[in-house]
């Protein structure tokens, strides 16, 4: 067996650990007293046009086409349809045979590091970070490294990255908005990494990657707007998935967008070709393919998140918490009153109250909380997170 496999598949997943004690819980005191904040699962429907459109095709297109392979990137006509989307969306250059359809953005992911990384190099990435990335990463061959974000607002801090770009390192990755700080990287700091990315791709006469993880694009709130990243730099690569903005998280369907300008684009996409080919990730699920053609620039009922947010966020603080405004995905990233972020965690559970700790995120002291949950248990838990800010003696 492959020990690096062996070790990926066994090691018990936080998660999935505070999954098993809700569980358990729910069955000693009801579950409408388990408050499971722990999952980025969506609870917002996916749109009506997501069933109807299901269903017409069902009846109308020829089976063995809808259920057939299409080509390994995709389906043409599905890859123009997101690729005109771009265009009038975003404004910028886009064509269908720079795009390449995945499994979610997990599979955008793992073939895009594949595609650009060589056995040594380097990605870069800020905390807190997605804790898949090193596994994606350490696929591709490479090493990830995480840089601290700016500690106030969790902005990407430009001179300890200055500092950190060297030879080895073929891309950096971003994650905006993000999971789990929900912070949104502005324009300013967007045009600030591209200056720096071009300045060191020049000294170090090589192309530093940008590569954008994107499934939170549309989960924005109020007047926050995500700067669309092709714009900016040249060599990005846009991950980008519908789990989140469609609520389809269990269909497994994203795209990979190489901009059509990059240095050696068409190498570039090719290379994703590979990968995509290498991992096995090539004809994402048909079916998928052909509905989200249909759905572009529609998303779920994303004020609900709004509102949860709000409520959430505004009640922690009246208790004493803190955290950073989250403009956008929907999780707060609350500052653990104690040093020992796992130990709050467990302190939580005892008010029933299931976090995250921010740890696996690679962000000591802080706890996640996903509030992609029903207004309902947000209400209910709020006596539950008072009981523990006054243990805690905030
Ligand atoms: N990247 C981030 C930041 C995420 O939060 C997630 C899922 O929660 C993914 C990637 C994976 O998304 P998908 O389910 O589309 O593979």
């Amino acid at each position: 067996m492959n020990q690096r496999m062996y070790e990926l598949g066994s090691k018990r997943s936080v998660i999935r650990e505070l999954f098993e004690f809700g569980k358990q819980r729910a069955r000693e005191v009801g579950a409408e007293n388990v408050y499971d904040f722990s999952l980025g699962n969506p609870s917002v429907n996916p749109p009506q046009v997501v069933e109807d459109t299901l269903i017409s095709l069902l009846q109308t297109e020829n089976p063995t086409e809808l259920h057939g392979y299409t080509s390994a990137q995709g389906d043409y006509s599905v890859r123009k349809a997101i690729a005109d989307y771009i265009h009038a969306a975003h404004g910028v250059p886009s064509d269908p045979d720079y795009i390449y359809m995945t499994c979610g953005a997990a599979a955008s992911l793992t073939i895009t590091l594949s595609a650009i990384c060589n056995a040594g190099d380097e990605v870069i990435t800020f905390r807190p970070y997605f804790t898949e990335y090193k596994v994606f990463a350490e696929t591709a061959g490479a090493k990830l490294t995480a840089l601290p974000s700016d500690p106030e607002t969790f902005q990407i801090d430009i001179d300890v990255l200055e500092k950190a770009i060297g030879e080895r390192t073929a891309a950096v990755l971003i994650n905006s908005p993000n999971n789990p700080s929900g912070v949104v990287y502005g324009e300013e700091t967007i045009q600030k990494l591209a200056e720096l990315l071009r300045e060191k791709s020049r000294a170090f006469k090589k192309t530093i990657y940008l590569v954008t993880d994107e499934p939170y694009r549309e989960l924005v709130y109020g007047t926050v707007k995500v700067p669309y990243l092709t714009k900016y730099y040249r060599d990005t690569v846009v991950c980008y998935s519908y789990s989140k903005s469609l609520s389809l998280p269990g269909e497994r369907i994203g795209y990979i967008f190489v901009n059509p300008s990059a240095d050696r684009a068409k190498e570039l996409y090719l290379s994703v070709c590979g990968a995509g080919r290498a991992l096995g990730y090539v004809c994402a699920p048909s079916l998928f393919q052909k509905l989200i053609a249909r759905c572009q620039g529609i998303s779920s009922d994303i004020s609900v998140y709004e509102g949860n947010r709000d409520l959430l966020a505004g009640a922690l603080r009246e208790y004493g918490f803190e955290c950073v405004q989250p403009d956008g995905a929907f999780y707060l990233f609350v500052k653990a009153p104690e040093k020992d972020a796992d130990a709050f965690c467990e302190r939580a559970k005892k008010y029933n109250l299931l976090l995250v700790s921010g740890d696996g995120f690679g962000c000591e002291g802080y706890v996640r909380i996903a509030y992609c949950v029903s207004r309902d248990m947000i209400r209910r838990s709020l006596p539950a997170f008072r009981k523990l800010a006054e243990e805690c003696g905030l």
